[in-house]
């Protein structure tokens, strides 16, 4: 059977039955837009990324970018794949009318570029890039910046890049040493930087790189960061000319293959321009404000990975004849499907759980960036702010950590067979390990989420949660969801919440390093605890389904759902417990050993 990539009923189970996608269209911002729009754009990307993106898959893991004289030269498949991803419509979807794009929420277009990065991450990533690069423009840059790099961008004859990582600093951005020296209307840039994904490549006449460095003279630390457009060929009226970009490497990864990851030598002959997004020495904060989007992004990569091969997963054990039932060791009989073995069973419902719990998450950060931005009235739109801050650091390593553990459930189900490079499994695992490490690794996710995200306001973050969570205890009790599942979430949330305020605490009375010493406890306790509110929303709109009737195959997926919503609730969240605990009693193993001690 052909992967499904996704489950199509789930997608639009999820967007119209749990969230009610189709509200955003009152939405004055997505007026020009209806369901069939939404549906037609989502179908487009599913047959794009079945027809071309995913026959491509292999190909292009085996053989990745080769670098010859100073030039990345990308898989041939791709010189096809790219100008296709560009007809598509991918690079703008759900930027504005005026710059070019479709205006689609961003909930419509996450869900469709879901089946892109299910087909292969590293392709979607080319456009994903692109689309980042181009808004930080038009987010702060200047009118001629946007005509020379932005435009081009958003059409897809330009990609884009993130250049922040040097070898010296990845997570610590604070510590990013690339200069920018006053030159007339520009900066001369020298550096290096390193992991630069799309950083080279043939495919495209331009790349455009969005360059953090520090202009001559700048303070130390965050505050002294800006951000610079840095093309590989500068835009000038005369056509395009060369710029000071080397590309002094080519990483060897072992996923996201066909991407290259490039180290880029910036300025070795005194002449590689860069010209300043903004105002000088705001280069985080406005990568920042990007960052929501593109985390995001990575979670909704770490769905996508584990969608796959739970799907190829399911259909293996459809599909394999191995051993008999419990109850029934006759030899003369034939063996039965892997499927009807409990085991397996329990590791495909945790990839269910985990896939669909992680797609309910994503697409409602997504619809929580929409309504940031476009919701009528201010208190509404502060209320989606305040979630997507507070939801951006769990539905970005939430995939990517349990995705990851999916992922090696599909190769365990394909026993040996899973271990070898002739089965997809083990490719997947191997794509999925990065989403926990880019665009902020899962520790610094930990970090942010009980550090910064919620304390920040007086925890009216969690407060904003609280009121969205006893809304879906109300629907899924008005649903009749099991009476036991909706008091499980709201003692979790109270357990949570108290949790918390302690913390909180202990930090102001002076104790961060305790207050954030079990930050990874935290931030998984706080993952599983979002996801139970997910799947009490999902089983709530099951319950709906099921009691409006209708096709049987439907019931079949409704009846799923309560399954998985079971599982979660019931099996996942009693776990929070023992976490609550750690974090409570600041049990200090890690915290007290010594480096010579390991
Ligand atoms: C394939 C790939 C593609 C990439 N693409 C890009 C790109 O396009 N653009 C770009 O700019 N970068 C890119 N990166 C870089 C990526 O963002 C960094 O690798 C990442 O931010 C981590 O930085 P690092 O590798 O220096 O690890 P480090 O920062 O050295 O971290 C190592 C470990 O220490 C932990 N750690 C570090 N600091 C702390 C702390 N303060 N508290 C607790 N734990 C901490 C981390 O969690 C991690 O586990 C890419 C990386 C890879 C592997």
């Amino acid at each position: 059977m052909t992967n499904p990539l996704l489950n199509d009923r789930d997608v639009s189970f999820l967007l119209y039955d749990v969230f009610d996608a189709a509200s955003l269209l009152a939405l004055p911002h997505f007026a020009d837009h209806s369901r069939e729009t939404f549906d037609g754009y989502i179908g487009l990307c599913a047959r794009f990324a079945h027809e071309t993106v995913f026959p491509a898959f292999k190909a292009l893991d085996e053989e990745p970018p080769r670098l010859v004289d100073g030039q990345v030269f990308a898989h041939p498949c791709l010189h096809d794949i790219l100008p296709k991803m560009r007809e598509v419509g991918v690079f703008a979807a759900s930027r504005p009318f005026d710059v070019g794009g479709q205006q689609l929420p961003l909930t419509i277009a996450t869900a469709a570029h879901l089946y892109i990065m299910a087909a292969n991450p590293a392709v979607y990533s080319f456009a994903g890039l692109s689309t980042g690069a181009a808004h930080l423009i038009e987010a702060f840059g200047s009118d001629d910046l946007k005509a020379r790099y932005m435009t081009p961008l958003y059409e897809g004859r330009f990609t884009g890049t993130m250049a922040l990582t040097e070898p010296h600093a990845g997570s610590s951005l604070a510590d990013v040493s690339t200069r920018a020296t006053p030159a007339g209307d520009h900066f001369l840039l020298s550096g290096s930087k390193i992991f630069i994904s799309g950083g080279d490549h043939d495919l495209t006449e331009n790349i455009v790189h969005l360059v953090l460095a520090r202009i001559d003279g700048a303070s130390a630390g965050i505050k002294g960061v800006s951000l610079f457009v840095v093309p590989k060929r500068r835009v000038t009226d005369g056509g395009l000319e060369g710029n000071d970009v080397k590309i002094s490497g080519l990483v060897h990864k072992i996923g996201w293959r066909c991407l290259p990851a490039v180290i880029l030598s910036l300025g070795e002959a005194g002449d590689c321009r860069g010209w300043l997004v903004g105002e000088p020495h705001q280069g985080i904060p406005y990568m920042f404000q990007m960052m929501n989007e593109a985390r995001i992004s990575i979670g909704a990569d770490g769905v996508a990975g584990a969608s796959v091969g739970y799907h190829e997963s399911l259909s293996y054990a459809a599909s394999r004849p191995q051993g008999r039932p419990v109850t029934s060791k006759d030899p003369r009989l034939p063996q039965v499907p892997i499927l009807e073995h409990a085991d397996v069973r329990r590791m495909l419902l945790r990839q269910k759980a985990i896939v669909e719990g992680g797609l309910g998450l994503v697409l409602q950060a997504a619809l929580c960036a929409d309504r940031a931005r476009h919701a009528a009235t201010e208190p509404e739109r502060q209320h989606a702010q305040l979630l997507l801050d507070l939801l951006t650091p769990v539905a970005k390593s939430f995939p990517a950590e349990k995705g990851f553990e999916s992922n090696a459930l599909a190769l365990q189900i394909h026993g040996g067979y899973g271990y070898t490079s002739e089965y997809l499994p083990e490719a997947w695992l191997r794509d999925q390990k990065l989403n926990s490490i880019h665009e902020g690794t899962t520790g610094i996710q930990g970090l942010d989420l009980l550090g910064r995200k919620v304390m920040a306001k007086g925890g009216a973050a969690l407060v904003a949660l609280e009121t969205e969570v006893s809304a879906a205890c109300r629907r899924a009790e008005a649903a009749g969801v099991d009476a036991a599942w909706v008091i499980a979430v709201r003692h979790a949330g109270a357990s949570l919440n108290a949790l918390t305020r302690e913390l909180g605490a202990r930090g102001s009375a002076g104790d961060v390093e305790g207050m954030l010493c079990h930050s990874a406890d935290y931030l998984e306790l706080f993952s599983t605890y979002a996801v139970a509110w997910q799947w009490l929303l999902q089983a709530a709109a099951a319950k709906e389904g099921l009691a409006k009737g209708g096709e049987p195959r439907d019931h079949d997926h409704l009846e799923g759902k309560l399954a998985a919503a079971q599982y979660w609730i019931r099996t996942e969240l009693p776990k929070n417990a023992a976490l609550v605990t750690l974090c409570r009693e600041n049990e200090d193993s890690y915290a007290r050993m010594k480096p010579g001690w390991f």
